[in-house]
């Protein structure tokens, strides 16, 4: 079985698909594996590091398309490079299928099987290939250190001869993957944080962090079965921005990390509640991509408003390519490790299977998962 990965396109990407650990792992398997020279560039791990764990290294990636049985990437191919995929073979990516139906139709038309990695089930059989919570804990990381970066102020209290130096106080509203990173973080700096979520269970877990867990009563929230939060009512969001304005006001970093799934981000940060914060505080939207928690943040964008740093980076997990790519890869390869049967030679898409029909956006021509199909 031949497989390839080519090289990132996105000017914004840093991060590769596989690192060498997974192309040995891969190799072990009995796989052939091609990579495109340049894959690790911006990691940074040279070709000549692929190539001594096995890779053979290919200049033209319309060769490595044409030839694969499966491509692993980190961002999905587009229409063109699909067209040069041969039936029957397997990508496997992060997709954002529901806002690319045309690219869907492609992969579809090629008769190729799409794997959408936003749609791995969030269960714990499938946590392994669970690449959302890889790279949103790494988000949640890096968005404090940026903050620590930028900020005027240090983190930890200090006791000085010249002053005590009073800790910073650090919000961080969505406890989930990327929350709880984020409030690991910050402690582990020094700093006082709250937390808060409209899904009560995480309690225990932001005050097991030495955070203190902020409560505001929104009537009945629920969660899905997946364990994500569902969406709030207008009423139910406008009692949740009058409570966390207070807050707010007391925060020097305030990070944002509130999703629900399908659905833009709620906006939960009004310009209103930036104006009541200190000049030299910093915002950091970690929902920027998907709608974004605050008012006036734009995916990519570093604006100041008021003396408030306001950062809607993209990609943040990019920022630390190179662990980023080695859970990543881990990702993708478990993922192949389902599917792949090793004794036959084989690969099995069981769209019976509970992670496997979940996760398959085409197949033998069609769109068939479930969640597409019902539009
Ligand atoms: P997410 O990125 O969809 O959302 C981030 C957080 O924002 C969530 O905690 C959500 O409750 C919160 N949120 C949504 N609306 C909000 C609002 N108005 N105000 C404040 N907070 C709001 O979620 P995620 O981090 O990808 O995962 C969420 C949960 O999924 C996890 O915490 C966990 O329970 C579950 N999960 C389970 C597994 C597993 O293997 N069982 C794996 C990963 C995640």
């Amino acid at each position: 079985m031949k497989l390839f990965i080519p090289r990132e396109t996105d000017p914004d990407e840093t991060r590769a698909a596989v690192l060498p650990q997974h192309v040995r792992q891969l190799k072990d398997w009995g796989w052939e594996i091609q990579i495109e020279s340049g894959l690790g560039e911006r990691v940074p791990v040279p070709d000549s590091a692929y190539e001594e764990a096995g890779a053979a290294l290919i200049s033209h990636r319309r060769e490595g398309y044409a030839s694969a049985d499966v491509i692993f990437r980190v961002r999905v191919s587009d229409k063109e490079e699909v067209a040069l995929m041969k039936p029957g073979a397997l990508h496997i990516s992060f997709f954002d299928p529901f806002r690319q139906p045309d690219l869907v139709d492609s992969f579809a038309q090629a008769r190729v099987t799409a794997i959408s990695m936003e749609l791995i089930p969030r269960i714990t059989v499938a946590q392994k290939m669970d690449a959302l919570s890889s790279q949103a804990s790494l988000a949640g990381y890096v968005a404090v250190i940026l903050a620590a970066e930028r900020i005027n102020r240090v983190f930890p209290m200090m006791m000085t001869p010249a002053g005590t130096l009073a800790a910073v106080r650090v919000l961080v509203i969505g406890a989930g993957v990327a929350g709880l990173q984020a409030i690991a973080t910050a402690r582990r700096l020094g700093a006082r944080v709250e937390a808060y979520d409209v899904r009560p269970e995480v309690e225990e877990q932001v005050k097991s962090l030495g955070a203190r867990f902020l409560k505001i009563d929104l009537g009945q929230v629920g969660s899905t079965p997946d364990g994500y939060a569902k969406q709030l009512t207008e009423e139910q969001l406008q009692r949740q921005r009058e409570a966390m304005k207070r807050f707010c006001s007391h925060a020097d970093v305030l990070i944002t990390t509130a999703q629900v799934f399908g659905r833009r981000a709620p906006l939960i940060v009004t310009e209103e509640m930036l104006l009541a914060m200190r000049p030299g505080s910093i915002v950091v939207d970690l929902a920027v991509e998907s709608g974004g928690n605050v008012e006036g943040i734009r995916p990519g964008s570093e604006v100041e408003k008021n003396g408030v740093l306001l950062l809607g980076l993209r990609n943040l997990p990019g920022r630390v390519p190179y662990h980023a790519s080695q859970v990543y890869g881990s990702n993708l390869s478990a993922m192949l490790g389902h599917l792949y049967d090793r004794e036959k030679g084989h690969l099995r898409i069981d769209l019976q299977d509970q992670i496997t029909g979940r996760c398959v956006v085409t197949h033998g021509g069609q769109v068939v998962n479930p969640l597409l199909k019902e539009g």
